[in-house]
């Protein structure tokens, strides 16, 4: 069976019809609008370029929100306020018709699951997809089913607090994970490192023009390759809250393989060397165990699509 999949997100909105290897075809992407019925309609008309290209009998959204456990409803959205407490399948459903189902899933699950079906989890039971980008994101498949919790909010990864009273986080908590294994806290490592040691630094100082507001992330990937040492130590910092996350995530869920995503991670070795070192330090009972794989995602941006697409299709 076909379906259609459709990954929301705050600037752009891709979708296209996905057979049950994963592959797409019938691709569209469209900026996202600001209004939740100006969504719908991009959504409608997603399904009526692609309707005549398949059988499609239901729809899989990834939702960049909390989406309720009904599957239905995103609950909250930081990015799309015009989604708090709205019931997206049935806006979905009453304006397209043809007896279309509508199936919403959170935007990190719905990825995670198309790593696991397609991308680097394949053959796998128990995984832990952890994306690296800005944030930190997360999906937690068990015994090959999606992890979804009791009420809808499981593989909120980012945010167990790892530091008490640490770094202030966006969710109002502080200590996030998110602000230590992120993007954003590679960021600042560098830049803390290079005000110490501005002599260990001066790809980085000058990528971003000495000013902190200019700092972002892919200037200290290069100045990593360019040989800045506190650059690199920054790439071993960050490394190293995700090898201390995953062994805590070890310690509960015991899984067999993590998927490392993100645009952060596309740097491979720079961070998945210092987090596989630090996973295996962490670890309870590290030399008297198997140790999980940890491997870089491989399916990429469509991810969300396909894992969408899929878990509209299983259930
Ligand atoms: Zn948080």
């Amino acid at each position: 069976m076909e379906t259609l999949g459709i990954d929301i997100g705050g600037t752009k909105i891709a979708g296209g019809i996905c057979d049950e290897k994963g592959n797409i075809r019938c691709l569209q992407r469209v900026p996202t609008p600001e209004d939740a019925a100006d969504i719908n309609a991009v959504v409608a008309g997603i399904y009526q370029r692609c309707k005549n290209d398949g059988d499609i009998r239901s729809i899989g959204i990834s939702a960049a929100g909390n989406v309720a456990s009904d599957r239905r409803t995103v609950s909250f959205a930081a990015n799309l306020p015009a989604w708090n407490q709205y019931p997206l399948a049935d806006a979905i459903e009453n304006l397209i018709g043809d007896g279309v189902k509508v199936v919403v899933e959170n935007d990190a699950n719905a990825a995670g699951w198309g790593e696991y079906r397609f991308g680097a989890g394949r053959g796998s039971r128990d995984m832990i997809m952890i994306t690296v980008g800005t944030g930190v994101g997360g999906a937690v498949i068990v015994n090959g089913q999606l992890a979804r919790g009791g009420f809808g909010m499981a593989g909120e990864i980012g945010h167990m607090v790892m530091v008490p009273d640490g770094e202030a986080c966006g969710c109002g908590l502080l200590g996030c994970a998110e602000q230590y294994a992120s993007g954003s806290a590679l960021e600042r490592f560098a830049w803390s490192a290079a005000r110490r040691q501005p002599c260990q630094s001066e790809h980085l100082l000058e990528a971003c023009e000495y000013d902190r507001s200019k700092l972002i992330g892919p200037m200290v990937r290069d100045a990593a390759r360019q040989g800045d040492p506190t650059a690199n130590e920054a790439f071993d910092r960050i490394g190293e809250w995700l090898g201390r996350l995953m062994a805590n995530l070890a310690s509960v869920l015991d899984p067999d393989t993590f998927v490392i995503g993100g645009g952060v991670a596309e740097v491979g070795g720079m961070l998945l060397d210092p987090a596989r070192a630090a996973f295996s330090r962490y670890l309870e009972a590290s030399m008297y165990r198997q140790h999980a794989s940890i491997l870089e995602a491989k399916a990429g941006g469509m991810a969300g699509v396909i894992g969408a697409a899929d878990l509209a299709r299983i259930d």
